[in-house]
């Protein structure tokens, strides 16, 4: 791993060459910031429904990058787009709006549903100690603007009217599709586009898309191309042109946006630049939290929210140790046992870190370095942590590191202070605050509500009735059930007792 002995592209002199994974080409690239603040933008949430706990991968992710960053000394702007206008549903350029159907099918208004969700997703992000964005701008707001721009696209050639849009040509466009690295078949079939009469080659994409005259929509505007709104890749290009410039470094989202959402940012963006640069540098993916073996998904239904960790006893952060256990590029598979295994490590490492209370206040590796000056081991498990995080943001490695140096007898009590905080600053578990007791996964019968206990003693009941009738695979049956609930079953001889686990 190179080293740098200048502060020049935020390496900190004694510091590893910061390295992170470019999907634009598929590699690692040493990252060196462009100018003095370093944009970043990060594909936001679409405001339809609750998130689930796949959908806060991407922004524990970007977090970990925006500490990485802190860590560096290289300063961000971060802005995190909230889509509560353009998502057909389906991913699609015609049909409905996600929001428009949410708000029939939840009978309150499109604005109530948008801020209903806005509040969530900000809601869960703080529980994870996700570091607010600088901006998160609606697309609802910047409708103006992305008229604008889809008419200088227009303006320029880029683009041909069917009475169902306006789209973007991409034949015109010989470096389409880079992104994607797959032919326009494949990606397509990735994305799963649908036919649009007229449309002149699959890969072409909706910038306006006109009302059908027959289904007038909720949300809608008027435009050169008649009334309608906006095609859901406009916004980001729009947004964060507006918000961080014609280009930045910094471009991140799920790796589902990597085929086509983010393939044509691209092409629109640079299309409207005409500047034959790159637009953005750096192309960050995190890959897929699954569930049973596939995508964890809203359409599929039944995905797991944050809420539902909690209300079972879990604490956010230690779902947040579950994601950083696995590199951000890596399939992560969940399981309640799997995020039951990190509350337990987590609060062995509270349990331990507690004794060693207040940590000092580090967040930067200058500042880290500067504290362990006479301590060589606090120093070497530093420089661990420091290559880890600089490796494409290895949380893993980090998280390793920072248990070995609880466990190593030859580190001063200081040392060992400034390497926790400086593993807490990369990983935001809150290792300088968390009460261990917050990390008891036992709930309290007494927490359950009158409805909860009625249903608990209902199964009891069954089981013990069942077993009376010798239906084993009922009464099993039943267990499981208790199980997912969190309720511990023991059978005395003077019948079943329960507790919550
Ligand atoms: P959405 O609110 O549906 O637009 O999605 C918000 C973000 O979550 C996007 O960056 C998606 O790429 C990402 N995402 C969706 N499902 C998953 C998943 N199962 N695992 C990781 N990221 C996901
Ligand atoms: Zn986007």
């Amino acid at each position: 791993m190179g080293r740098s002995g200048t502060n020049q592209g935020g390496n900190v002199a004694g510091g590893h060459q910061l390295r992170l994974f470019n999907s634009l080409g598929r590699r690692m690239e040493d990252f060196t910031p462009s100018g003095e603040v370093t944009g970043m933008y990060s594909c936001g949430p679409t405001v339809y429904a609750f998130p689930h706990l796949g959908n806060m991968r991407p922004y524990v992710f970007a977090d970990t990058l925006r500490r990485a960053f802190r860590w560096r000394d290289i300063p961000v702007r971060h802005v995190v787009n909230i889509t509560d206008v353009g998502h057909a549903v389906a991913d699609t350029d015609t049909g409905e709006d996600k929001l428009e159907v949410a708000a029939a099918r939840e009978r309150r208004s499109v604005q109530d549903i948008a801020d209903f969700y806005t509040d969530v997703f900000f809601v869960d992000t703080a529980a994870l100690n996700v570091l607010p964005a600088d901006e998160y701008p609606r697309a609802s707001a910047y409708v103006p603007q992305m008229i604008e721009f889809a008419a200088e696209l227009e303006a320029k050639g880029w683009t041909y009217r069917l009475p169902s849009g306006l789209y973007f040509d991409t034949a015109k466009d010989p470096g389409y599709g880079e992104l994607a690295q797959m032919d326009a078949e494949g990606q397509l079939e990735a994305a799963r586009v649908e036919q649009v009469e007229g449309r002149r080659r699959k890969t072409d994409f909706a910038l306006w898309r006109a009302e059908d005259p027959d289904q007038k929509r909720v949300m809608r505007w008027d435009s050169p191309w008649g009334w309608g709104a906006p095609g859901w890749h406009l916004e980001c290009s729009v947004m964060s042109i507006t918000l961080l410039g014609s280009h930045f470094d910094i471009h991140t989202g799920g790796v589902d946006h990597r085929e086509l959402h983010h393939v044509n940012e691209i092409a629109q963006s640079q299309a409207y630049l005409g500047d034959g640069q790159p637009w953005v540098r750096y192309w960050l993916h995190n890959e897929y939290l699954q569930l049973g073996g596939e995508k964890m998904a809203k359409s599929a239904g039944g995905a797991p929210r944050l809420a539902d960790l909690t209300e079972a006893g879990y604490h956010p952060l230690a779902y947040r140790l579950f994601l950083l256990g696995g590199h951000y590029r890596s399939q992560l598979g969940f399981t309640p046992e799997a995020v039951a295994a990190a509350q337990a490590t987590l609060r062995r490492l509270v349990t331990r870190v507690q004794p060693l209370r207040p940590l000092p206040p580090i967040e930067t590796l200058a500042a880290a370095q500067a504290n362990v000056a006479g301590d060589p081991v606090a120093a070497r498990l530093l420089d661990t942590i420091d290559a880890a995080i600089a490796a494409d943001l290895s949380t893993p490695r980090v998280l390793a590191t920072l248990q070995d140096a609880l466990r190593d007898p030859d580190i001063t009590p200081d040392g060992l202070r400034t390497v926790v905080a400086a593993a807490d600053a990369l990983l935001g578990l809150g290792l300088a605050t968390l009460d261990p007791a917050d990390l008891d996964h036992r709930r309290a019968v007494t927490e359950l509500s009158a409805q909860e206990r009625h249903a608990i003693e209902q199964l009891v009941a069954d089981r013990t009735q069942a077993r009376k009738e010798r239906d084993w695979p009922r009464a099993d049956q039943i267990r499981a059930e208790l199980d997912e609930l969190g309720v511990q079953l023991t059978d005395t001889p003077s019948g079943p007792s329960w507790q919550l686990r």
